[in-house]
């Protein structure tokens, strides 16, 4: 193995530590932020989400308010429940809980909230900001990338990027974000053609397709730094099973420069970008200055 390991966990936890720094010195002057997630329903996956974020949230010194809706809640109950969190000054950032139950209209619930407090991200004048390049709340998972990237490398213009997956949550905002910071950008999906061939060319290699082990150390170009955001369940050993990611660990890091590993790689980052996020959109509510490094 040559590769590098981008430990994400490592950087997660330092970015844990500013942000909770920075709420120390707001929570003394009497400010503390704080995000409110809404859970409808009883997805075991999203419970124990939830549940992590709760915690992480309360250790970064911020309050945590969880909401807990019934499967069978209504539109009509959701958008109530968002429309008292967007006007609740005590809540400066808000997340719903995805998947919705398939009665619930996933866009009109995310559209809902107010975009100030959208620390996720997802709401459609956020989406248009980011495109725009101009001043965003950013999804979370995709600025977690960007920052590991940052760190490696520094400046990331005129590098050669390619994103595998071009879902709204991972796929377009990563592509937007290494945009903004002046990469080449090529966006793959499942209908591109000769996909290797096209992550061959590739400085920047960000897989976001759901699919184990799919991108093989042949697909990479050598040297080159792998962000791997895949997060696959499959069979292990004995009945158990293992978290793999979408890039085959093993033979990409015989030829990549650096490469995140799963689990331990981009997975922490995501909650911390979140807490990054909430303690932002505080600042930012409050007329404060922000936290350095934690936007793009
Ligand atoms: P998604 O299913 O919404 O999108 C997958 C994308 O991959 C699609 O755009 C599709 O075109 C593309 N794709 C599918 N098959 C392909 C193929 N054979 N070749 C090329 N492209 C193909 O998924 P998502 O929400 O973007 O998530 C992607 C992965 O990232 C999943 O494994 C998910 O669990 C993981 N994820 C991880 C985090 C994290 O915190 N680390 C956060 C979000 C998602």
């Amino acid at each position: 193995m040559s590769a590098a390991i981008i430990d994400g966990k490592a950087f997660a936890a330092r970015v844990r530590a500013q942000v909770a720094g920075h709420v120390a010195r707001l929570a003394a002057g009497g400010l503390v932020p704080g995000l409110a997630v809404v859970l409808v329903g009883d997805d075991p996956a999203s419970a124990v989400y939830v549940r992590n974020k709760g915690i992480q949230t309360k250790e970064a010194g911020m309050a945590s308010f969880e909401h807990r809706l019934p499967a069978e809640t209504s539109e009509a109950e959701l958008l109530g429940l968002i429309a008292a969190l967007n006007a609740d000054p005590a809540v400066h950032g808000i997340l719903v809980q995805l998947p919705l139950p398939k009665h619930l209209d996933p866009d009109l619930v995310i559209n809902a909230i107010d975009p100030a407090k959208d620390v996720d991200g997802f709401h459609i004048s956020n989406v248009g900001l980011l495109g725009t390049g101009q001043k965003a709340m950013v999804p979370c998972t995709p600025l977690g990338c960007l920052m590991l990237l940052r760190d490696r490398h520094g400046s990331l213009a005129g590098m050669e990027a390619v994103v595998i997956g071009r879902s709204n949550i991972v796929g377009k905002p990563m592509a937007q974000l290494l945009l903004g910071d002046s990469c080449t950008v090529t966006i793959a999906h499942s209908r591109t053609r000769n996909l290797p061939e096209v992550c061959r060319r590739a400085d920047i290699l960000v897989a976001a397709v759901g699919r184990p082990e799919m991108v093989k150390g042949d697909w990479i170009r050598p040297g080159a730094t792998v962000i791997d955001v895949g997060i696959n369940r499959v069979p292990g050993e004995g009945g158990t099973s293992r978290i793999v990611g979408d890039v085959d660990f093993a033979s990409a890091a015989a030829v990549a420069g650096a490469i995140t590993p799963v689990p331990g790689g981009v997975g922490p980052m995501t909650i911390a970008c979140l807490l990054a996020n909430t303690l932002t959109a505080c600042c930012r509510a409050n007329g404060l200055p922000e936290p350095e490094g934690l936007t793009p």
